[in-house]
């Protein structure tokens, strides 16, 4: 395929960043980000936005990609390198392909650096946009925009304006909502195993007037395989150019710190956190990520009416948890540490513990099992 033309383009709806694709069968399509019209002049006009996605994109199909406008240098020199990570992340459907025709180009700096936070509203969002607002960097880009995607297809759920707009009038940042066409254009898994590429082509869109994109990353293993995060810690550094510099953030802290020390006390967070992909709006409360959050929510202190869900939480759910679950039997595992640390004595920790036993004979029978030991059912 070819990734042939890029322009901007101003609306009444907003601005969009588009770029026009000419598969090798069929007809050429665009796909764009849309921006408020506030943001305008955060919005790039060049071709580097596309280049992540598109590289993604054409391994997918397994054609060629053809750049037939300059790449930034720096993100040129890298094209190798995160073809062997991409396919490292996502070892289906992707495969490796030819690039052609990449002219080098290197850009300015910007004059006046600012920030901008990749934010998704989950654990790893919230622990970094605590972390920037309220310990700001001497040496850094002052972390000016929450940065959120609110959808790849279709509008965005209803509840999108008044969430970004309470969290950012609270952080005295300003929101710039981004929405695009690209699941439409290429149904891949850009919220799991592509999810690098699609944020580093998000943040290298704003290449217009912000040169930090901080992108909130979770370490291993509390990223749940290598492309919900656990690779792709290294991959922001590789879709870099010269003009935005993406970094990844919050690897210093483990899933259960950030959500004990940072978002459990924070009103704010713990009232905005979101961390489910079923239902358009909020939590459901039933999904795996949902009860993992929610025992570590408990465990770190939170009262059960306070856990921001559609079904009102019951300490129940931690009895018939998905123990095969890898999140929820670490959740179940560092739950009960962190009860534990001080020898504290509760129901709670009893209940979490009885999970986390049965989680373990699990894990303990199925290995057996693996081995070719004759093991009774459960
Ligand atoms: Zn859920």
């Amino acid at each position: 395929m070819e990734l042939a033309t890029v322009y901007r383009e101003a609306g009444q709806d907003g601005v969009r960043l588009a770029a026009t694709f000419r598969p090798e069968r069929g007809d050429e399509f665009c796909v764009h980000f849309q921006f408020p019209i506030e943001a305008r002049h955060l919005v790039d006009r060049e071709s580097d936005a596309f280049v992540p996605i598109g590289l993604a994109a054409a391994m997918a199909s397994g054609e060629s990609l053809r750049i037939a406008m300059p790449v930034s240098s720096a993100l040129a020199g890298n094209l190798d390198d995160l073809q062997d990570l991409f396919l490292l992340s996502a070892p289906t459907p992707l495969s490796r392909v030819r690039v052609e025709g990449v002219v080098p180009r290197a850009r300015p700096a910007l004059d006046a650096p600012v920030a901008a936070l990749l934010f998704g509203g989950g654990v790893a969002s919230w622990y970094s946009l605590l972390k920037h607002v309220n310990i700001p960097l001497p040496d850094e880009a002052p972390l000016s925009f929450l940065a959120h995607v609110t959808s790849l297809s279709g509008p965005r759920p209803a509840s999108v304006p008044a969430w970004i707009a309470e969290i950012s009038a609270a952080t005295r940042l300003e929101p710039v909502c981004v929405s695009s066409n690209l699941a439409t254009r290429f149904p891949l898994d850009w919220w799991g195993t592509l999810r690098p590429a699609l944020l580093a082509s998000v943040g290298l869109a704003l290449g217009g007037g912000i040169n930090r994109v901080i992108v909130p990353s979770a370490r291993p293993p509390d990223a749940q395989g290598v492309g919900g995060g656990g690779l792709g810690v290294l991959l922001p550094r590789l879709m870099s150019s010269e003009r935005i510099r993406l970094a990844e953030d919050g690897l210093e802290a483990g899933r259960m710190e950030k959500i004990g020390l940072v978002i459990r006390p924070d009103p704010l967070a713990l009232r905005n956190l979101r961390v489910c992909h079923h239902g358009p709006d909020a939590n459901c409360g039933e999904c795996a990520d949902c009860i993992r959050t929610g025992i570590e929510l408990r465990a770190a202190g939170a009262e059960p009416g306070e856990l921001p869900f559609v079904r009102p939480w019951t300490d129940a759910a931690i009895d018939v948890a998905d123990t095969g679950d890898p999140g929820i039997r670490r959740a179940l595992e560092e739950g009960l540490e962190w009860l534990r640390r001080e020898g504290a004595k509760s129901a709670l920790a009893d209940r979490i513990e009885a999970a986390w036993r049965r989680s373990e004979i699990r894990l303990a029978k199925a290995m057996l099992k693996r081995a070719g030991a004759d093991v009774p059912a459960d």
